[in-house]
């Protein structure tokens, strides 16, 4: 752990439990909708910003869709997913296949992992049917 990372904010562990307490992936709009469900009022804006503090030190993760959606969960969840093109269906991969990989220290010397993203895309099993039939 690095001593440059900050205290978090009321807001910021508020935002991070929510995402714990979930054991999916959560946009901004879901994560917003959900404590706005458990009356704990923050402005979409706030949840983004604050979310993508999150982000910068380390304690949540995030990945991009192909649709543009950015997702988070803790960053202690290591999931990967494959991806189908056609329909956009999401299926979880069990385990990292790169969790004992580590970067070069030659080529980045001075650069602090905080975490990975690995994505698979693909056709699923339903498309693949549809195509052959
Ligand atoms: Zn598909
Ligand atoms: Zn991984």
């Amino acid at each position: 752990m690095s001593s440059r990372r900050a205290e978090i904010t009321f807001r910021q562990k508020q935002l991070l439990e929510e995402l714990k307490k979930c054991d999916d992936e959560l946009t901004g709009q879901e994560l917003h909708r959900q404590l706005h469900q458990g009356e704990k009022i923050m402005g979409l804006a706030t949840v983004y910003r604050n979310l993508q503090v999150l982000v910068k030190q380390g304690l949540v993760r995030s990945r991009h869709l192909p649709t543009g959606e950015v997702l988070y969960t803790p960053v202690e969840r290591d999931i990967h997913h494959l991806t189908c093109v056609d329909c956009g269906e999401t299926t979880r991969l069990n385990g990292c296949p790169v969790k004992t990989l580590s970067i070069p220290k030659k080529s980045s010397p001075k650069f602090e992992l905080l975490f990975h993203t690995l994505e698979f895309f693909g056709l699923c099993q339903n498309c693949l049917e549809k195509q052959e039939s």
